[in-house]
């Protein structure tokens, strides 16, 4: 690997006296996917978390694209400029139609102008398969096109590495798929990704490397076929059983 997109370093991360994470070292390469898995409280979200500095690392240390983003002197709001989350709500404003939740926070936050950020939003619209969706408000909309347009609208932003926690959990069944297609899309564009899922087929098709988490570190980690298929971990093996 050449310069990783992320390095995790022994991080730690506790809610006083809950020692969530417990020494986690990760690294992910430019264009790399990345699906972390693992039993609900292990600590998926909180990691996730800690590399846009939604939370604040206990200890260790946290570089993306090579910015130490863990140095106190760093520029949270730049950091955060170059990672896009997208949650398992899609927290779209509901006052808005789909071009304002878009165009908001690129002329906010990037200081575009009105015609520029409309000219993005209209591309990464068409990127997420939405562009007849352009003027409708997010109510009008089923639960898979909102969370394809919070994917657009982290998109607007240009980011450099996507984070996406459990994407599809909201979701009604027969809505994942939809969603899952523009991941799948998106990485094989090259993004770097780290993916929170539950679900194993697109873990399996899209993903480079599976982390398998519990307890607050890495039990595993290692090709789909490795942490999938044969999984060397008992604790991997017992998790994995019950997705089935
Ligand atoms: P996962 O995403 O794997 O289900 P989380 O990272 O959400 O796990 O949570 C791991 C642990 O951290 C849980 O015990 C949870 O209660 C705790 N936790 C997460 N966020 C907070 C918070 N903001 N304040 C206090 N405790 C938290
Ligand atoms: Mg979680």
């Amino acid at each position: 690997m050449t310069q990783p997109e992320i390095r995790v370093q022994d991080l730690h991360k506790s809610f006083g006296d809950n020692h969530v994470l417990r020494g986690i070292d990760l690294e992910i390469g430019h264009g790399e996917v990345v699906c972390v898995i693992g039993p609900s409280g292990s600590g998926k979200s909180t990691l996730l978390r800690c590399v846009n500095l939604l939370e604040e690392p206990s200890t260790g240390e946290v570089f993306v694209g090579g910015t130490e983003i863990t140095d106190p002197d760093v520029d949270i709001d730049a950091v955060r400029r170059r990672i896009g989350m997208v949650f398992q709500q899609f927290n779209l404003f509901p006052h808005l139609n789909v071009t304002e939740n878009l165009t908001l926070p690129q002329r906010r936050v990037l200081r575009r102008d009105k015609a520029q950020a409309a000219r993005i939003a209209a591309e990464n619209l068409a990127r997420v398969g939405l562009s007849e969706k352009a003027d409708a408000y997010p109510s009008s909309l089923s639960g898979g096109q909102q969370q394809r347009v919070a994917i657009a609208r982290a998109l607007a932003m240009g980011p450099e590495v996507m984070l996406f926690d459990e994407p599809t959990s909201a979701l009604d069944p027969e809505l994942v798929g939809d969603v899952l297609a523009v991941m799948r899309r998106l990485a094989e564009e090259g993004m770097t990704m780290m993916v929170v899922t539950h679900e194993m087929t697109f873990a399996r098709e899209v993903a480079d490397r599976v982390v398998f988490m519990d307890g607050g570190v890495i039990v595993e980690d290692g090709t789909p076929d490795q942490v999938i298929a044969r999984p060397r971990h008992e604790r991997t093996r017992h998790f994995l059983s019950r997705l089935l």
